[in-house]
């Protein structure tokens, strides 16, 4: 079982900026994350998917979100 994450008052991105009460990001800052962390930890959005077997010829992302919603949404 992963640790339950509390939002700390700062933005989880870095930017040093203060957030919502209840909230890890300021506006977008999410997205900010997730894209700088998938270029420093894989050097792009493909390499990223093929390191967890996504390709056209490996698993499907879209379906994989499909059946993940199917099941409840709660994370493997
Ligand atoms: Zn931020």
């Amino acid at each position: 079982m992963a640790e339950r994450l509390i939002p700390t008052g700062n933005c989880w991105c870095g930017c040093g900026c203060e957030t919502e009460r209840g909230s890890f990001f300021q506006s977008g800052h999410d997205k900010k994350a997730e894209s700088a962390l998938i270029l420093v930890e894989y050097g792009s959005v493909p390499e990223f998917l093929a390191e967890h077997g996504y390709s056209p010829t490996g698993k499907n992302p879209l379906a994989a979100l499909e059946e993940w919603k199917r099941a409840g949404g709660k994370r493997r």
